[in-house]
């Protein structure tokens, strides 16, 4: 994917994530500047939930809980452009990277770019493990009732299928 602007007008879906610090406060200001970037335009925000921290270890009910929020953006951004503007507010608002799925003041993931599959690494479409994340998929749902998640389903079944019996 380049990183040259286009003119073409993509939905994407943004996962907002904190757990340190004021987190409704960073999420909020975080919102703002992703709306106020060039060449986004936000279309909808959900509500807040709190869900406990998910380490690789599983669910750490000693650490901070999380406040997760969905995003809904159209963009003339590429996907890499739009990574890197979320990389740059997760910076300005002391986002350090240390161990996996460790605490921080603010996480910005692209959930869903148009549709877009992409395989690479340093930015996987749509994002690899929405599928199985509550926290994401309730308040996208929330925000848009039809959503699908490429590759995966209608969001609504899939959130039925994580709450629903065994
Ligand atoms: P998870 O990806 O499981 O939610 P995380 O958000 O804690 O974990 P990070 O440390 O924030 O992971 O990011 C690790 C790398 O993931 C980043 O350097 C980024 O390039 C890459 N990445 C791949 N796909 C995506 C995506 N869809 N959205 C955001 N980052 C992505
Ligand atoms: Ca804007
Ligand atoms: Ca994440
Ligand atoms: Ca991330």
């Amino acid at each position: 994917m380049s990183v040259t602007k286009r003119l073409i007008r993509a939905p994407a879906v943004i996962a907002i994530g904190a757990n340190l610090g004021d987190r409704r406060a960073t999420m909020l200001a975080a919102t703002r500047e992703l709306a106020d970037t060039d060449g986004v335009e936000l279309t909808a925000i959900s509500s807040v939930i709190e869900t406990p921290a998910l380490k690789p270890s599983g669910v750490d009910h000693d650490a901070p809980a999380y406040l997760n929020a969905v995003a809904l953006i159209t963009t003339t951004l590429t996907p890499d452009a739009l990574l890197a503007v979320l990389n740059g507010i997760e910076r300005a608002h002391g986002r350090v990277r240390a161990e996996r799925w460790g605490d921080r003041t603010l996480d910005l993931d692209i959930v869903d770019f148009a549709g877009i599959v992409s395989t690479s690494p340093r930015l996987t479409l749509p994002h690899p493990r929405a599928f199985e994340r509550d926290f994401v998929l309730v308040p996208w749902l929330e925000v848009d009732p039809d959503a699908v998640l490429p590759g995966r389903g209608r969001v609504a079944e899939l959130v039925a299928g994580l709450n629903g019996a065994p």
